[in-house]
């Protein structure tokens, strides 16, 4: 017997869902990138992504996925055997350690458990011991979608100025833009990172780069440049270069509906619905960890990111808990990634999702939960229900 027939759950950390009207935005015949029209959707959102990150510098767009803007903030802006300094809060950030040693750059790669953000204690002692500012870049994740932990970016910055320390912050919020408080400008950040498919609601296939004076003035001199991601070929002549050749239209189709559905709900607004909805998934595991199999992956609550929750399994394989509620109820979760493969599994709350989407989830797992006889605290579910139904009042 299974209950998946019906309005498929995509609850991953990205690709998150598209909604209706982003994929009918899609649906147009493809036009001529080089004439003004396409320039003017260019340039809106372009525009709508600065007003995402927060920031008046222009925003540098490119035809990839995530890794793409991870590639482009590195060559952008360094030279090989470059000192940077990273920090292992997860999956992601040993990818993007990966990229880094490919183009040889010199790393201090702080090492961490999966469980916990950046050690900004740590990141400060490695910089005030650097008095040569031989460290170039100091490069963190926001929100880690492997750990569902957060690395206040500002943070990270107070630290950089309380040791004058002048290396560049790149910040990778590729899972954190739209779904968190994110400020490019007043939080100092010099290059930051973003990607469509997570809370830009769009699909996978473009990414985002958003640098500033500081990270402009190391691109002159920076000795990695490429064509393809070279931020001075994309600022040339033609609107086209913009995106280093024939622009992806039908996905810039799709971001401009996305964006005008995020500006007309209020950034803050989508903001707010991602710190409540996350908090409703909170009290339903909270809940179930009463049960004992079950635990937060993140230690300290007020690290857990409000764009996804990965929650630990003891003593059971959390695999098959994910594919009792994909084959049973058309409930996809995330899985666990990297060194937390086989044992956790994530809920994404991130993009397109409403209370009755999280609901429902939370709803699936409960009942795989039971099905599977994995020990688990009760009433979960009505623990998300009362936590909105006091927070949302009339
Ligand atoms: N950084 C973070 C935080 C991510 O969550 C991801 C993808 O999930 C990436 C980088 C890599 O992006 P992509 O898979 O689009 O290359």
């Amino acid at each position: 017997m299974t209950l998946h027939t019906g309005r498929h759950f995509l609850q991953i950390p990205g690709p998150t869902n598209v909604p209706d009207r982003v994929l009918r935005a899609m649906d147009m015949p493809a036009w001529d990138h080089r004439g003004p029209e396409f320039a003017e959707l260019g340039f809106a959102v372009l525009a709508g992504m600065q007003r995402l990150f927060r920031t008046k510098q222009p925003v540098i767009i490119y035809p990839s996925s995530g890794t793409g803007a991870w590639e482009a903030a590195i060559v952008n802006t360094l030279s090989p055997d470059d000192k940077v300094l990273m920090v292992e809060t997860g999956q992601f950030a040993v990818l993007w350690h990966g990229i880094a040693s490919k183009f040889k750059l010199d790393i201090d790669f702080i090492p961490g458990d999966w469980r916990h953000g950046a050690d900004i204690g740590a990141i400060e002692s490695r910089l005030a011991a650097d008095r040569q500012h031989k460290i170039k870049a100091v490069m963190v994740v926001h929100n880690e979608t492997s750990t569902g932990c957060v690395t206040p970016p500002h943070e990270v910055r107070k630290a950089m100025d309380r040791v004058k320390h002048p290396a560049l912050l790149m910040v990778d919020t590729i899972s954190g833009l739209a779904s968190m408080e994110y400020e490019h400008d007043a939080w100092g950040i010099d290059i930051s990172v973003a990607g469509s498919q997570k809370g830009l609601m769009t699909p996978p296939g473009l990414a985002f780069v958003a640098a500033n004076g500081r990270a402009h003035a190391a691109h002159e001199h920076a000795d990695l440049r490429t064509r393809y991601w070279d931020w001075t070929f994309r600022n040339g002549e033609a609107h086209y270069q913009k995106y280093g050749g024939t622009p992806p239209e039908h996905l810039l189709f799709g971001l401009r509906k996305a964006l005008d559905m995020l500006l007309e709900e209020g950034l803050d607004a989508a903001i707010r619905r991602h710190a409540l909805l996350a908090e409703a998934t909170r009290h339903a595991v909270s809940r179930w960890a009463e049960g004992g199999a079950l635990a937060f992956n993140i230690v300290r609550a007020e690290e857990r990111a409000n764009s996804v929750t990965t929650v630990l399994v003891q003593g059971r394989e959390p695999n098959v808990l994910a594919d009792y509620c994909r084959d049973k109820c058309g409930v996809v979760l995330g899985r666990g990634i990297g060194d937390l493969q086989g044992r956790a599994f994530r809920i994404a709350h991130m993009g397109h999702v409403n209370a009755p989407m999280v609901f429902g989830v939370l709803g699936a797992v409960e009942m795989a939960l039971a099905a599977l006889g994995i020990p688990h605290g009760r009433g979960g579910l009505q623990a998300a229900v009362e936590y909105l139904g006091r927070e949302v009042r009339p």
